[in-house]
């Protein structure tokens, strides 16, 4: 089990800025070395691929984050583009059905560079009436969270977005070969900003996180580098093996 190395960092910052020019002007406040960054609907539907490689011609591997939720045909030949794109990793949701994630993950193990493919479970907006209403069933929505992640694994997939809350039972079900990417971290001394449910990058890793997907509290902080390496220095002090 390896801990947090500068090949393998567990930080992916979500660059939730409305243009590529800001993006592109914020990346020399980090390094490639100490995160990751994601990507998702905003930027890349005013951006688009040509963002995606730039960022990557500098050097960041890139969570392309576009939760594909569609019949397996399409979502398979989307995962696909994001391979030929070249990024790190991608997602789906889960409630696309297993024959959907299915399609996913053999479309992507005939690749070269395969990317990593993950699910999405239950969004954390949802809340226990949301689900009622839109039929997904379970107790609450920490057990359809579970539900859809073991679905998720036998499907082929490397893994489920979770909230760090739902880490730790997430944790005691799937081994650490099955990544949990965990968002809403705020290091202790930073705004919840619209975060309801947060967990420390400490305490996410201590329940069994494998990446933490961090916005703000990098992106918004006077010195993002700054910022980036005292969340790095909590994770490896958390220890948090792989
Ligand atoms: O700025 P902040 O750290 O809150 O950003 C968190 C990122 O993770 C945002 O890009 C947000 O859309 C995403 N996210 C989340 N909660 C989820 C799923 C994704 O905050 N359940």
């Amino acid at each position: 089990m390896s801990q947090a190395s500068p090949a393998d960092p567990r930080v992916i910052v979500a660059l939730d800025f409305p243009s590529a020019e800001q993006a592109i002007a914020f990346l020399p406040r980090l390094t490639a070395k100490s995160c990751r960054v994601k990507v998702g609907k905003e930027l890349f539907v005013s951006a688009g691929p040509a963002l995606v490689e730039r960022i990557q011609a500098l050097g960041f591997e890139v969570f392309l984050d576009l939760k594909f939720h569609d019949i397996p045909n399409t979502v398979a030949q989307a995962c696909e583009a994001a391979a030929r794109l070249g990024v790190w990793m991608v997602n789906v949701h889960a409630s696309g059905g297993t024959r959907m994630m299915n399609a996913a993950a053999e479309a992507l193990a005939k690749v070269t560079t395969r990317p990593r493919l993950i699910a999405v479970t239950v969004l954390t907006s949802l809340e226990q009436t949301d689900l009622d209403e839109v039929g997904l069933a379970g107790p609450t929505p920490a057990d359809a969270a579970v539900r859809l992640a073991a679905l998720a694994q036998a499907a082929g997939l490397d893994g489920v977005v979770c909230s760090a809350k739902e880490a730790g039972a997430m944790r005691a079900r799937f081994d650490r070969s099955f990544a949990l990417v965990t968002p809403g971290i705020r290091p202790a001394d930073s705004a919840a900003d619209d975060q309801a449910r947060i967990a420390t990058p400490g305490a996410a890793i201590a329940a069994g996180a494998t990446y933490l997907v961090i916005g703000r509290p990098i992106t918004k902080a006077a010195d993002p580098a700054a910022a980036l390496a005292a969340i790095n220095a909590e994770i490896a002090t958390a220890g948090g093996a792989r």
